[in-house]
């Protein structure tokens, strides 16, 4: 165990001298603002001791050498949407704001790319891309408020990964501060590369434990000028989620496959007021967005869709409008109408093994005296669950208990089937005992012996994805 140092005024003062006196927080009401993320357990907040916002990557790493000299942990933060209790400071010491760093550098429409500091907000870099005529691939629920260095940090996924696949798809390149202060810059704006290990391919999905992420090289996708978004309804989970392995196989290549149980259709509609949702009372949501770049193509692939809807017994077949798409990104909030504290799961398996998962944790959900029964969105398309358990007015030690023994028997099975614990929102401090558990030996050692390499004083997001 690594043996940290609280935050002392020697230490605040090297700090106020290398980024400002007016860029250091210490006082109750601002670090309380930073005790969490988008965990709702108030016993797993931790009040930060101090809370810093430097301005570019030179404050960044003057900060991180100074907290290795005086042994003060490192929590970068960025947007705070973290899923896995990423962004809490776990070990104390302080928390790093990236906000400063929100610069769009450039955007280069004939190279087709985008540079820009890490801080930038994700739906701006989708909105710069787009009124140029460009895609920015990435998308997650979340894209308003999260930051595209925190998207490379848990390589988030999103709506769009079944055709363009996840963040680490969408990277050129990146600058990073190490977790001992240096400056470095890894990959390169090429097509193909075999010259040495893929450094930032390394860094992306470290969570923070590797290096902190100050500027992003991103690629641009040509905009498919032809798209149509499709709802199929269901009554049966086994015939709507029969769907995934038919459109595959047809070769629809769609941009998003998503899936929500009807008591997200509830939830969702209810939490976004829409009044009239198709199918409230018992339908079952798969959501398949097409793009072409022809019309030809487009009818050719609506065609072929709407007959593979019926075949695999979609009660009814509709334009998925924009309120479908509002329900399907607000799955995650309207979660707080029904329970305060809420448990989102991110299990990931091969894709053609999804229908089998979503039945078996459907399967052992019932088993346990949760309040309301478990409740599934998932990105169906590339194999995500999000199975949500809600703990109501349930008492702390069944909650624990209870998800617990849940959790075991999900990711045996998860594992069992080729799978992992978390497709998109990472581990962070909340899964650290699952990663330990289920990870194979092998594998958990080349890791830990990487963050002993680059961190040796363990600095950087300790707590985080498995003990260092
Ligand atoms: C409503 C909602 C919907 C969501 N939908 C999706 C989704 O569709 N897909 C998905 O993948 N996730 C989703 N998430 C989870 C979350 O938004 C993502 O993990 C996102 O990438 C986190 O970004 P952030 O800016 O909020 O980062 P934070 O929460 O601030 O940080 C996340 C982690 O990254 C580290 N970190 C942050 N910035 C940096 C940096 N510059 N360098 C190094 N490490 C850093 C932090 O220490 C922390 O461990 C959702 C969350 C919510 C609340």
């Amino acid at each position: 165990m690594t043996t940290y140092n609280p935050v002392s005024p020697e230490f605040l003062a090297e700090v106020e001298a290398a980024i400002g006196k007016e860029n250091v927080f210490t006082d109750p009401d601002k670090l309380d603002m930073y005790k969490t993320d988008e965990e709702y357990d108030p016993r797993r907040f931790r009040v930060p001791e101090a809370v810093v916002r430097p301005g570019n990557a030179e404050e960044i790493a003057a900060i991180v050498k100074l907290c290795n000299k005086y042994m003060v942990p490192i929590t970068v933060r960025s947007g705070g949407t973290s899923l896995a209790d990423g962004a809490i400071a776990v070990c104390g010491g302080i928390i790093l704001l990236m906000e400063r760093l929100n610069k769009i550098i450039e955007m280069n429409t004939e190279g087709m790319y985008v540079i820009a500091e890490a801080g930038v907000r994700t739906v701006d870099i989708q909105k710069m891309a787009n009124d140029a005529g460009f895609l920015y691939a990435g998308d997650p629920c979340s894209a308003e408020s999260c930051m595209i260095g925190a998207n490379l940090a848990t390589n988030a996924g999103g709506n769009k990964a079944v055709r363009y696949g996840v963040t680490r798809n969408q990277v050129y390149g990146l600058e990073m501060v190490t977790p001992e202060g240096e400056i470095v810059e890894v990959g390169a704006r090429l097509k193909k590369c075999s010259t040495g290990y893929c450094m930032e391919q390394l860094v992306m999905g470290s969570e923070g434990t590797l290096g902190i992420i100050t500027k992003v090289t991103l690629k641009l996708q040509p905009m498919p000028p032809y798209r149509f978004d499709v709802l199929a309804v269901f009554e049966d989970p086994h015939m709507a989620l029969s769907l995934v392995a038919k459109i595959n196989k047809a070769g629809i290549n769609p941009t998003s496959i998503e899936y929500m149980d009807n008591s997200y259709v509830r939830a969702t509609a209810d939490y976004i007021e829409f009044k009239g949702a198709p199918h409230y009372e018992t339908g079952i949501y798969v959501i398949i967005t097409v793009e072409t770049f022809t019309e030809e193509e487009l009818d050719t692939k609506m065609e072929q869709l709407s007959d593979l809807c019926e075949e695999a017994g979609a009660v009814d077949v509709l334009e998925a409008d924009d309120r479908i798409w509002a329900m399907r990104r607000n799955c995650q909030e309207s979660i707080s109408l029904v329970s305060k504290v809420s448990l989102t799961d991110d299990v990931v398996v091969p894709v053609d093994k999804i229908a089998s998962t979503i039945k078996e944790v459907m399967h052992i959900g019932e088993k346990y005296p949760f309040p309301i029964p478990v409740k599934i969105n998932a990105h169906i398309g590339d194999g995500n669950l999000h199975i949500v358990l809600c703990k109501c007015d349930m008492t702390d030690e069944d909650w624990e208990k209870y998800v617990h023994e849940f959790h075991e028997e999900v990711y045996a099975y998860a594992y069992a089937q080729g799978g992992r614990l978390a497709g998109e929102h990472g581990i962070g401090a909340k899964k650290l005992a699952y990663m330990e558990e289920f990870t194979p030996a092998g594998e958990l050692a080349l890791m830990r012996k990487i963050k002993r390499a680059w961190d040796p004083n363990n600095i950087l997001n300790p707590g985080k994805v498995f003990n260092a």
